[in-house]
């Protein structure tokens, strides 16, 4: 994978997060139903919503992250320790920041 290739993977990426996090915040943002047993359902649904909307922000913050590192040419280095990440670790993480050891 080179440098190009996981910059374009990482904008994709972010493009459908953002698109992901609208759609889910457009749906939090619906009017309730007064029907009390419709709204029960809706409640458990915008909790659903709202962990999978935790997630894909923070996996924004992630990518995001990693696209500034590698305007940066940083990408590709441990941020630990400092050494050139594994490709295949890359390839599969595109936006890792750890190398293999450093990884929790
Ligand atoms: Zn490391």
């Amino acid at each position: 994978m080179t440098h190009q290739e996981i910059l374009t993977s990482l904008t994709e990426k972010k493009a459908q997060l953002e698109h992901r996090i609208s759609a889910i915040e457009a749906d939090l943002h619906q009017g309730r139903s007064q029907d009390f047993a419709e709204q029960a359902t809706e409640t458990e649904n915008d909790e659903v919503l709202d962990e999978i909307h935790h997630q894909a922000k923070a996996e924004l913050k992630y990518v995001i992250a990693a696209l500034n590192r590698l305007k940066n040419k940083k990408h590709g280095f441990c941020s630990s320790c400092n050494t050139l990440i594994n490709i295949e670790r890359l390839h599969a993480l595109p936006y890792t920041t750890t190398c293999i050891n450093c990884a929790t």
